[in-house]
């Protein structure tokens, strides 16, 4: 029986703007993620790459079309349950890290469950996912104190405090340098390989898209393409 898709699409269209300003910028958008998959999304800058994966990952609402994310089909999924979903089974990682400057790199990777009671156990994970990126002796530091490859494993860090089972990634070593860039890359690629983590990822750099099982290219808000590493040539 074929899996259920991690990540269901269908005539995704979204416009911004009102009136004579109003510009499409997503014009029927339609592909599914099997569990597992590692797809990089790529096209020009302006096509509608980091929309459409905001919308994936609920951060900013369709005009039309359906999403369905793990089974959520989020016209049908009320705004708490869709908080729920973010900082935990879908994790988040961008391009300009997103961390608080005014708390340590610990609280960064716990702020998801900053009101939750358990604060021992919560650090005990929130040092768990320092571990994982090899940052547990930054726990205390602020993340200025850091160079941006390690910013962004404090960022990965975060995202995978939450056990995510699918990871958004927007352009996530446009910020780093590129022996920076591979070793994050190189820890994308584990993730998805020893711990089954789907992974979708924005980006321009053909470093990323080389190492995915699938690149699917987006030109003015539309699929254009879409490659499986293992049929170059075969249908998408
Ligand atoms: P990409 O990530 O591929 O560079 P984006 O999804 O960021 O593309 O943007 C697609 C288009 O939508 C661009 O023309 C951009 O200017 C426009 N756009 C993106 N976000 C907004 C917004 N919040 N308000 C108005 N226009 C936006
Ligand atoms: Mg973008």
């Amino acid at each position: 029986m074929a899996q259920d898709p991690v990540i269901r699409l269908r005539d995704v269209t979204k416009s911004y703007g009102k009136g004579d300003a109003r510009t499409p910028v997503l014009r029927g958008v339609s592909f599914d993620v099997v569990p597992g998959e590692f797809l990089a999304l790529v096209g020009q800058s302006g096509s509608g790459k980091s929309t459409l994966l905001n919308i994936i990952g609920g951060l900013d609402l369709a005009d039309d079309g359906v999403i369905e994310v793990m089974g959520h089909d989020y016209d049908k999924t009320p705004e708490r349950e869709l908080a729920g979903l973010r900082n935990g089974p879908i994790g988040f990682v961008f391009q300009a890290f997103n961390l608080l400057d005014h708390l340590s790199c610990l609280n960064n990777v716990t702020l998801s469950s900053q009101f939750a009671k358990t604060a021992k156990s919560i650090n005990e994970r929130g040092m768990d996912a320092l571990k994982r990126v090899g940052l547990a002796d930054f726990a205390n530091r602020r993340p200025s104190e850091l160079s941006g490859g390690q910013k962004q494993r404090v960022a990965i860090a975060r995202a995978l405090f939450g056990s995510p089972r699918l990871l958004l990634c927007d352009e996530p070593t446009g910020n780093l340098d590129s022996e920076t860039g591979r070793e994050v890359i190189e820890f994308f690629q584990e993730l998805n390989t020893r711990d089954k983590v789907t992974l979708m990822i924005v980006t321009h750099e053909r470093r990323v898209s080389s190492v995915a099982k699938r690149v699917i290219a987006m030109k003015d808000g539309l699929i254009v393409e879409s490659i499986d590493a293992d049929h170059p040539g075969g249908p998408a």
